[in-house]
């Protein structure tokens, strides 16, 4: 398993990776656009080259990229919700273009409708993003913290909106997931130590596969477990603390898994990696 953080891409995408090693990461992940809106600037082929030389000089693994956060797949505003699928084909398309190995998108939230509807639109705009897509970079549907009426905050939720994409397009295990351990345990998946953490993978496997899994995005939480609020601690502050991920850095199943922090602070991050790393032996 390797390990990085959330680093920030001011000054240019190709600054992502020195900024990672500044960190102590083996892997990273970015934005590539704005998370709040804005139109991106171009990746061209030559930022492409830069990327991927810094990547290789500040010995960086891997990249992701975190889709913005306004992404709604089944609103039922049409400008929203096509405006949605548009930017995940954009994001996937300069994914590949940059060689990073997936992105990662939430999916939004069933407030305009009901959950069986919400779960079906938002399976068809999955749909409409891949037909077309032809690059390496994958997708991959981050499970979310449940608050209100957000989509994917159950592994059975997922399941069934990744099963309908799929049977749509014809195709089998082109879609993946991302597992954000403060999201599931807000959501109710209990992971406070290495039997809860065995249990709860146990279930995703059945319910998911393992072979979905992604990437973790690895978060202590401010919140209690069930709790349905998605508030990022740093390791071993929160309620979930350190046998959680412990149990997952080591995991014999999760070797080529790789896990990001996601916490509040850039000193902090740096402090949770150099503790995985530790945890990991
Ligand atoms: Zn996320
Ligand atoms: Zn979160």
């Amino acid at each position: 398993m390797k390990f990085g953080a959330h680093v920030s891409i001011a000054g240019g995408i190709p600054n992502a990776p020195q900024n990672a090693a500044l960190l102590g990461c083996e892997v990273f992940q970015m934005f590539s656009r704005s998370p709040r809106g804005g139109k991106a600037a171009a990746i061209t082929p030559e930022v492409g080259r830069v990327f991927q030389a810094e990547c290789k000089k500040h010995k960086q693994a891997a990249a992701y990229i975190h889709a913005p956060y306004y992404i709604n797949f089944a609103s039922e505003n049409n400008r929203i919700r096509y405006g949605s699928i548009a930017v995940i084909c954009d994001e996937l398309e300069r994914a590949s273009a940059l060689g990073v190995k997936a992105i990662m998108t939430h999916l939004g939230s069933a407030k305009d409708t009901t959950s069986e509807q919400a779960i079906k639109i938002t399976a068809e705009g999955i749909t409409k993003v891949l037909k077309g897509y032809r690059g390496q970079s994958k997708l991959l549907l981050e499970l979310s913290a449940g608050s209100g009426e957000i989509i994917g905050d159950t592994f059975e939720e997922m399941a069934e909106i990744i099963k309908l994409a799929e049977k749509t397009l014809g195709k089998k295990n082109v879609i993946g997931v991302c597992l954000d351990t403060a999201h599931i345990f807000a959501s109710g998946y209990d992971i406070r130590d290495k039997k809860s953490v065995e249990a709860t993978l146990k279930a995703f496997d059945k319910v998911i596969g393992l072979k979905r899994l992604g990437v973790i995005h690895a978060n202590d939480s401010m919140i209690p477990l069930g709790e349905k609020k998605d508030r990022h601690e740093h390791l071993g502050r929160g309620k979930i603390g350190l046998e959680c991920f412990r149990a997952l850095a080591r995991h014999p199943k999760l070797k080529k898994i790789d896990m990001i922090v996601e916490t509040p602070t850039q000193a902090g991050m740096k402090k949770d990696i150099a503790l995985l790393k530790k945890m990991r032996g």
